[in-house]
């Protein structure tokens, strides 16, 4: 079982592929098939070594210390671009989802070593008040929902946090903070794994 999916559009030329999409959870066998079930790294490495795609990888509780382990596992694949998206939680307790700011730094340090490999990275549903100095790497879209965001010059462009984190964790991780252009990302990102319910 891998977890590579191919996203296609119908268009007046008949039905093509537009771009290939992998979720990798982390860089071992272990790791990642902790989350997608037996099978799936070795499945989705090799599809990834021999034709390439996109790559998502959700951000949990399990395995956002590792993520900085993902660029050079990557750079030795076919991979066109990497989005981490943060998982809101689904359900209180919820064992999935982390916290916002005990994740950061470990995202954004990952997302520096992918650009220094060489590999253009964003970063979803992290609030562009926890980005530092990467805050252009944000993907929209703007959800920005806290009691602390209401007058944030920089909450048309923050994807915020989840109604669900701030009904969990309230919102003493936010900072009001200067607006922010957002850097482009490639067009037609598929929808954002956004909640942990989402998950295979
Ligand atoms: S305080 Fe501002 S930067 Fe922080 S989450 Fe709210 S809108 Fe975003």
């Amino acid at each position: 079982m891998g977890t590579v999916r191919e996203r296609a559009r119908r268009g007046a030329a008949g039905t093509g592929v537009l771009w290939t999409e992998a979720l990798l959870f982390g860089a071992t066998e272990a790791l990642h098939d902790y989350h997608a079930g037996p099978g799936s790294f070795r499945a989705t490495i090799a599809a990834l070594r021999s034709h390439g795609a996109r790559v998502s990888t959700p951000v949990t509780r399990s395995n956002f210390r590792h993520l900085g382990e993902l660029p050079p596992l990557m750079s030795g694949l076919k991979v066109s671009f990497w989005r981490l998206a943060v998982v809101a939680p689904s359900r209180d307790p919820d064992p999935v989802a982390p916290r916002l700011a005990m994740a950061a730094p470990h995202i954004l340090r990952a997302l520096a070593r992918a650009e220094a490999a060489g590999l253009q990275a964003r970063v979803a549903g992290l609030p562009l008040c926890l980005m530092g100095p990467y805050a252009d790497r944000s993907l929209p879209p703007a959800t920005a929902a806290g009691e602390r965001c209401r007058g944030c010059p920089a909450a048309a462009d923050c994807s915020g946090v989840a109604p669900s984190y701030l009904d969990r964790f309230g919102d003493a991780e936010l900072r009001r903070r200067p607006a922010v252009r957002l850097r482009q990302a490639p067009p037609e990102l598929s929808p954002l794994i956004w909640s942990a319910s989402d998950l295979p």
